[in-house]
């Protein structure tokens, strides 16, 4: 019986042995293996400053935070995304304005941004799903440049816009470590920006609001006298257990994305001949990251409904997801905000007829092959 999940992360000897050195030099907590970490992160994206975190939930948060998200303000989203992209503006007591996306792209639908935009606009958190970059020159083009843009760039570590990286882009970025992402950390997140008042801001809150690093405290001449706390800060430090493992992680992180793009173009090639499967495209300049390769059902060519397609795969061994859900379906956004799936015609298309397939560093061409014969049986039978 064929057991194909749908990603699993790529992990060797490398990254066992960079945390059992971590282990065995007396440090664990956040310190020099975070601080190479954040430096390889830095020069890879091509930004001035990396901040680790524990998560990107976290790390969009302090963006949030950094920017001075507070009550009474209001930040567009997309619709079509991970709950936690509306849920860290919720923490900030701010209100989340939802817009519908493209499904084309997957991405928020811009030409519809205009229309959300009102006085109490200070931001918007605009998602590269599933590794595809937002298109920046149209976003610029329409937003006024007192909105600050912030990138969810969880799905999107070492994506291309043009010539620029994600993380690159708006003002502030927060990527994701998580297993089901590119490369790893366990848990995990990471912030990228230019804006030095931002990173001076962030590192501050993530050790609690202390106005010192516990590395330099300990380190330094005086390490009985406590740093005093000046802002409410958190503990989203990342540990060096973390930081070394994803040091690996990271100097894997071209080859990861190019053998994705390689079974990317392979799946598209392949499903050619399925007029119901529309297979992601590729920007024509710039990357995909390839974090998840999720098609969309077309309903108006197949009466099988998407969950029972899904069904049939998980019976023939194939492991798949919606690509994500639709924050306006979920009942705490649902209730808050009286939202409706009229109002958001795209983002609910794609929560329902989107499918993530197997792709990640440990699947096999037999493998790959064996996904799309099943889709070829299962059409045979409709
Ligand atoms: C995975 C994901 C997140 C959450 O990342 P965590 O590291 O698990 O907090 C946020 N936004 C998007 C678009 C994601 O895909």
């Amino acid at each position: 019986m064929k057991d194909i999940p749908i990603a699993i992360p790529s992990v060797s000897d490398e990254e066992i042995n960079a945390i059992t050195e971590t282990v065995k030099s007396g440090w664990i907590t956040q310190g020099k293996r975070v601080a190479e970490f954040e430096n390889l992160f830095s020069e890879l994206h091509n930004v001035k400053y990396s901040l680790a975190t524990t998560s990107c939930t976290t790390a969009l948060h302090m963006a949030l935070c950094a920017i001075g998200i507070q009550e009474g303000d209001e930040v567009i989203i997309p619709s079509f995304t991970w709950v936690s992209t509306a849920n860290v503006i919720e923490y900030c007591n701010a209100k989340p304005v939802i817009c519908d996306v493209d499904p084309n792209t997957f991405n928020i639908e811009i030409s519809k941004i205009k229309e959300k935009i009102t006085e109490k606009t200070k931001a918007i958190i605009v998602v590269h799903l599933f590794g595809l970059c937002v298109d920046f020159d149209e976003l610029r083009q329409t937003i006024p440049s007192h909105i600050k843009v912030i990138e969810d760039a969880a799905c999107a570590a070492g994506a291309m816009y043009k010539n620029s990286f994600a993380g690159s882009l708006g003002d502030i970025a927060a990527f994701s470590f998580h297993p089901r992402k590119t490369i790893t950390t366990g848990e995990g997140g990471m912030i990228t920006t230019n804006n030095k008042n931002y990173f001076d801001h962030i590192q501050t809150l993530r050790n609690h609001g202390a106005s010192v690093s516990e590395e330099e405290r300990h380190l330094g001449p005086k390490p009985y006298i406590l740093p005093d706390f000046k802002v409410l800060g958190f503990n989203y430090r990342m540990t060096d257990l973390q930081g070394a493992f994803g040091s690996v992680q990271l100097k894997k992180l071209n080859s990861f994305i190019s053998e994705r793009s390689k079974y990317a173009q392979y799946y598209k090639k392949q499903f050619k001949e399925i007029d119901w499967i529309k297979c992601p495209d590729e920007p024509s300049i710039g990357r995909h990251a390839w974090q998840a390769y999720v098609l969309l059902i077309d309903k108006t060519k197949i009466s099988m409904d998407t969950n029972d397609i899904m069904e049939y795969l998980k019976k023939e061994g194939i492991s798949t997801r919606p690509g994500t859900h639709a924050i306006h379906k979920l009942d705490y956004y649902k209730n808050k905000y009286g939202l409706t799936n009229e109002e958001f015609p795209n983002s609910t298309y794609c929560s329902e007829n989107s499918i993530a397939i197997p792709l990640h560093n440990k699947i096999k061409q037999s493998e790959i092959d064996y996904v799309v014969e099943t889709f070829y049986k299962l059409n045979k039978h409709i």
